[in-house]
């Protein structure tokens, strides 16, 4: 089955981290920019003003690729670094008074939100390290960095706490987050795609089958009379033939094809590249698997399959509706059986 992993809150988490990857990089080019011509007019330094117009370029550069959503995580490494040392200059610069180090607090949780907790860890120890290493060099140099040990030992303690804090909230908010995209995707009963992902799919297929030229098949599954299965057996019974049905039919379609629950007892299965006789063929080979299946406490089972297969420039609504029709005169006609849509006659011209 196809995986389309990103669902909404997803997106606006990606969304989020662009917002502020560019706000990043709008101080990256302001500062470019202003040191650039403070640099070059007012201290007559072309060298680091070419190095600040590199910054601008660099920034200018990076707003242009975050364009692509693939490049949002080496951007995000790329300006991440840029500001780890320019922290790093400063600190060097300021030689560590007025409590410049604070500003060393502040790149950890920047790199857990737009690296992740497996890459900001790595970013945020490396950085951390780079810093307390700076420091305790210029500690044995004394005076040229003014910093006493307690101060220095604090810092330490300060990043460290931050990387496990922020490791600990980014992993939390990753799993929940795989959560909530497996349960906007899959149905909690099941296992199978839930309609929403399986109308996505449905999409993806038909648009790509266009593309190739080939059709796409539907198939709409209803179990028959199960509203006395549930009488008889009662409901958990129910569930537990539900979940071996869905099992039951995903075990007899091919690893291309994709299985969902539609609602209730019905299930629909999507066949790319399938013309109507092929897939009629699995609609026959997923009955008989149905009623062969043994289910216990004494229930037998059967099924009755609708089959359509997509036209040119053909809606998914009105497949999915030909698919319907056709489920509904298989139970009209008596129930266990595969009914296919009725293939439309191409009209003769009249003389
Ligand atoms: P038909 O052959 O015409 O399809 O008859 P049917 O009884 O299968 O269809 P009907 O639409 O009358 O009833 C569907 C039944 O499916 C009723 C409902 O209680 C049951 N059902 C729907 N969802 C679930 C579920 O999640 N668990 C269980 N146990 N039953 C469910
Ligand atoms: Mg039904
Ligand atoms: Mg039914």
């Amino acid at each position: 089955m196809t995986d389309y992993a990103v669902g909404a809150a997803t997106e606006i988490r990606l969304a989020r981290q662009a917002s502020l990857l560019r706000a990043m990089l709008l101080l990256a080019a302001c500062y470019g920019f202003v040191t650039g011509l403070t640099n070059f007019f007012v201290f007559s330094r072309p060298l680091i003003a070419a190095i600040d117009g590199l910054v601008l370029a660099g920034a200018v550069l990076s707003w242009l690729l975050l364009r692509q959503a693939r490049l949002l995580w080496p951007v995000s490494l790329a300006v991440l670094t840029f500001y780890g040392l320019l922290l790093l200059f400063y600190f060097i610069a300021s030689e560590a008074r007025n409590y410049s180090l604070v500003w060393a607090a502040v790149l950890p949780p920047l790199a857990f939100f737009l690296l992740g907790s497996r890459g900001g860890t790595l970013f945020s120890a490396l950085f951390s390290l780079l810093v307390l290493a700076l420091f305790a060099m210029s500690y044995r140099q004394a005076p040229v960095m003014p910093l006493e040990l307690p101060a220095l030992l604090n810092l330490g303690a300060v990043l460290v706490a931050h990387c496990i804090i922020f490791r600990f909230s980014e992993r939390s908010r990753e799993l929940a987050y795989a959560e909530l995209a497996r349960l906007s995707q899959y149905d909690e009963l099941t296992g199978l795609l839930n309609r929403r992902q399986f109308d996505a799919e449905l999409r993806q297929h038909m648009a790509l089958a266009r593309r190739r030229g080939s059709s796409t098949a539907v198939l709409l599954v209803d179990l028959d009379h199960f509203k006395h299965i549930n009488d008889r057996h009662g409901h958990l019974v129910g569930d537990r033939v539900l979940v071996e049905a869905g099992q039951c039919i995903s075990a007899v379609v091919r690893a291309t094809d994709s299985v969902g629950r539609w609602g209730g007892e019905e299930f629909v299965i999507v066949c790319p590249d399938t013309e109507l006789s092929g897939a009629s063929q699995v609609a026959e080979k997923v009955r008989r698997s149905l009623e062969r299946s043994p289910l216990g406490d004494g229930v037998q089972l059967s099924a009755s399959v609708g089959v359509a297969v997509d036209r040119s420039e053909e809606s998914v609504e009105s497949l999915l509706a030909r698919a319907d029709g056709a489920l509904y005169r298989a139970k009209e006609q008596g129930r266990n059986r595969v009914v296919l849509e009725e293939v439309m006659e191409t009209p003769v011209p009249a003389c």
